[in-house]
């Protein structure tokens, strides 16, 4: 039976595209599909070689896949994950996608002529943009949760569970490779009495400010986390305690050193530090010998980093 008048407007007329190739790689036939978005005529470029009418195709990859096609006589598969696209074409989606091009999905197929012995390879190109952009979205949405699961709402520096998952991290490396590592808990000075003054929103803007300027400080490889309300630690590897003695110096006087401006007020905030070094250590001995330092530091006036020291057992219990 001649199928002619089926074939021709199921063709021009189907929603995949069709790009048939012969032995050579030159372009024997494309439908309306491929012709109206590359704005190209099958009159205009047949014969011609496909790498040269579709320049961005990926053109050693495609040789192999098509001659691989031919020479085993069997179909080949290509999805848009492995590769967004195998001919850059526009995709005809209304909204903006991050993407200008089509995703595609494309099958290979051997087909002979009949009464020939002439092959050619059928491309099938099917629009997968749909997917390509719901994984895109999905991705996007994943890493924004995996950033909020992490992070401290009003500060934006690490949560206390992230944080406090970090220094386990950081005490295992310390371990393993016998490196020095230290801690500072570091707690706000007589910040209810700042609440009191400037109201809770005066509070909260001190301490976005204050996390900020304290973060600035430090370097990429040290982990600034919330512990609590006005409570902060920071993990500070490949430091011993002299070091961050020094770190903790600098973060007492740059918070006291720094006025910040709040509804026409100049506020000064002070902080206290406890510092510890990591020696074989629990994480939680590590927390407590560093808030240990910190109620020291409270003791001896405030506005002042103090190092942990060995306690008799009985004031060990007092301040817990
Ligand atoms: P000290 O110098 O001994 O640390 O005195 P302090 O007043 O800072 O200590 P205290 O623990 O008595 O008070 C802490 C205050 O911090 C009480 C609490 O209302 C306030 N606070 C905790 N979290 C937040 C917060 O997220 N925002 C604001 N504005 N205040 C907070
Ligand atoms: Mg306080
Ligand atoms: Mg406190």
């Amino acid at each position: 039976m001649q199928l002619d008048w089926l074939v021709q407007p199921l063709l021009t007329q189907l929603n995949t595209g069709v790009l048939v190739l012969d032995a050579a790689h030159n372009i024997v036939y494309f439908n309306q599909f491929i012709a109206r978005r590359a704005d190209i005529q099958l009159s205009d470029v047949s014969g011609r070689l496909v790498y040269d009418i579709f320049a961005d195709a990926p053109k050693a990859w495609l040789q192999r896949k098509i001659d691989g096609v031919l020479a085993l006589q069997s179909p080949a598969f290509s999805s848009w994950e492995q590769r967004q696209y195998i001919i850059k074409l526009p995709h005809l989606r209304p909204v903006s996608s991050g993407s200008q091009h089509m995703a595609q999905n494309c099958s290979m197929l051997p087909v002979k002529a009949p009464n020939s012995a002439e092959q050619f390879v059928c491309l099938l190109i099917e629009d997968a943009t749909d997917a390509y952009v719901y994984q895109q979205q999905l991705q996007h949405s994943m890493a924004q949760l995996e950033l909020a699961n992490r992070t401290d709402g009003l500060t934006g520096v690490f949560n206390r569970r992230h944080w406090q998952h970090e220094l386990g991290q950081e005490i295992q490396r310390a371990k393993r490779y016998q490196h020095p590592l230290s801690l500072l808990l570091f707690d706000l000075d007589k910040f209810k009495q700042l609440n009191d003054q400037y109201g809770h929103q005066g509070g909260d803007a001190v301490l976005i400010e204050l996390s900020g300027i304290i973060a600035a400080l430090l370097r990429d490889t040290d982990v600034l986390g919330r512990y609590g309300g006005e409570e902060f630690g920071v993990i500070l590897p490949e430091t011993d305690m002299a070091g961050a003695l020094l770190v903790a110096n600098r973060i007492c006087a740059t918070a006291a050193g720094h006025q910040m401006l709040f509804n026409g007020h100049y506020i000064n905030a002070t902080v206290s530090i406890g510092v510890s070094s990591f020696s074989g250590q629990t994480i939680d001995e590590l927390i407590q010998q560093s808030d240990i330092a910190l109620y020291n530091a409270k003791r001896q006036g405030r506005n002042q980093a103090v190092a942990w020291q060995q306690q008799p057992e009985t004031y060990l219990k007092k301040v817990k």
